[in-house]
């Protein structure tokens, strides 16, 4: 299987080049050459097959030939042998029609550990082959920080720097960065924003004093072995309701566009999909493109879904390129217009391409907690504000009743107890295997928020 920029002009490469690049040279992200289908035959026989082995079935297509089958189930019991719960990705009926895939049984109680927990072995393995190391370097709002760290903490190749905004995560969210005790994870709380701390990032990558020195990788959803992974849980919530004879919906919690483009690559496999629910908080700019056509980017609120805080979505970039013909050089055109003006219309194609299977909802403050407390009133389920979200749009798409629709459970309520609290009344605790995260010790250096002080502590510290 070979790889292709979405922009038109950085080389393809192969499954084990795009898990170590991330970023394409181009500026743009990486795609499969064409998707791999499946027969209705082939997805039927997945049918009961334990979630480790599932998910080598739906990921070997994209590995090619950098895993041999038995290295890649390896690989995959390994990962999600580190699941609380042995469905890995269970489901939850709520009533007749809706239902919740939890996603949040991984080591840090958020969907990112799916991805993460593979990543990080997928680093090694190809890292190992080539006698080579990787520095990865991040910012993150708590989510993607806290599973990236757990993943990749002992390993010998990967060091990992993590650059979180002093004060603007919670305190269960620091915690279960600081709290890890190895020695390539280098947390660093930065005087500033989110977008301060994503903004050096951007400039670590594009350094030549820092990329002489160090291969710098990336473990946000711009890399593409994220999303491949996360295609695995529409697999098994499909089988497990009734498919590939029976059409289900999805309604997906959305920030960057990641996890529901995974849904939009399950369909092109020959999954049957009804409708990809895209739901947002009042950072709207996805509800705006799909309903509108204007992907145009306003500032950023936040929420009690801080992790769909977000005003550019990059994975969206990915569905325009499939959507708008797959011509790279005109979506380079495009995107490089977008970045000088922060708005862009999307061409016709785009927008019927992407309506297909897309719509979009969205849900404020006062909605999300009034979804909170519907599931927790009338279903006797605490869920966390993100999910909300989902559900709220899942309630609100007026999809056939006989359409099984699915709210990807993105967080564990209680890595937003507050948020839940407010809304239900309820305390959510923390499960047993975090308990002991407040009587752990923290590490972390405090810098000021200028590059040059991060650039310094990352060339000083790393390897
Ligand atoms: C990251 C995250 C999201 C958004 O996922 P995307 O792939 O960025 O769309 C939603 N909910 C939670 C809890 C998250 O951590």
């Amino acid at each position: 299987m070979k790889y292709v920029s979405t922009r038109g002009s950085a080389p393809s490469l192969d499954f084990a080049g795009v898990t170590l690049a991330g970023l394409a040279s181009d500026g743009g992200l990486y795609v499969p050459e064409e998707w791999p289908r499946f027969t209705q035959d082939e997805i039927t026989a997945m049918r009961g097959l334990p979630y480790a082995e599932l998910a080598a079935r739906v990921m070997q297509p994209f590995v090619g030939d950098c895993l041999t089958p038995d290295r890649l189930l390896e690989l995959t019991t390994q990962a999600y042998g580190r699941f609380a719960h042995k469905a890995v990705t269970p489901l939850v009926q709520l009533d007749e029609q809706q239902w919740l895939l939890e996603l949040f049984h991984g080591p840090t109680l958020a969907f990112k550990d799916v991805a993460l927990q593979l990543l990080g072995l997928l680093f090694e393995e190809f890292l190992g082959r080539e006698d080579g190391n990787l520095t990865i370097v991040g910012a993150t709002s708590g989510d993607t920080g806290s599973a990236a760290i757990d993943a990749v903490a002992g390993l010998d190749r990967v060091e990992i720097f993590m650059l979180h905004p002093k004060g603007r995560v919670s305190d269960v969210q620091r915690r279960q960065m600081t709290t890890v005790r190895a020695p390539n994870v280098h947390n660093i709380a930065i005087d500033g924003s989110f977008d301060d701390a994503q903004a050096m990032v951007k400039r670590i990558f594009a350094d030549a004093d820092v990329t002489a020195k160090h291969r710098i990788g990336a473990v946000n959803s711009i890399n593409w072995a994220r999303l491949m992974a996360q295609v695995v849980y529409y697999f098994a919530a499909s089988l497990q309701l009734g498919g590939p004879e029976r059409k289900l919906a999805f309604s997906v919690p959305t920030g960057n566009f990641g996890d529901v483009f995974a849904g939009y690559v399950a369909a092109q496999m020959g999954l049957p999909i009804e409708r990809l629910v895209v739901a947002t908080n009042i950072n709207d700019i996805l509800h705006r493109a799909l309903s509108q056509g204007d992907y145009s980017t306003g500032t950023v609120t936040p929420t009690a879904a801080p992790s769909m805080d977000i005003q550019v979505s990059s994975n969206f970039e990915r569905l325009l390129f499939d959507v708008g013909g797959r011509d790279g050089a005109a979506l380079a055109e495009q995107m490089r217009a977008f970045e000088a003006s922060k708005a862009m219309r999307l061409t016709n194609a785009q927008q019927q391409g992407a309506s297909a299977l897309f719509t979009s909802t969205r849900a404020d403050e006062g909605e999300t907690a009034q979804s909170m407390r519907w599931a927790y009133e009338h279903c006797g389920e605490i869920i966390d504000p993100h999910t909300a979200i989902g559900l709220h749009a899942a309630r609100h798409a007026e999809l056939p009743g006989d359409i099984p629709v699915v709210t990807l459970a993105t967080a564990h309520p209680a890595k937003f107890n507050d948020a839940v609290e407010r809304a239900t009344g309820t305390r959510p605790p923390l499960p047993a295997r975090v308990g002991d995260l407040f009587a752990r010790e923290e590490a972390y250096v405090e810098l000021p928020g200028t590059y040059e002080a991060v650039r310094d502590h990352i060339l000083a510290n790393a390897s």
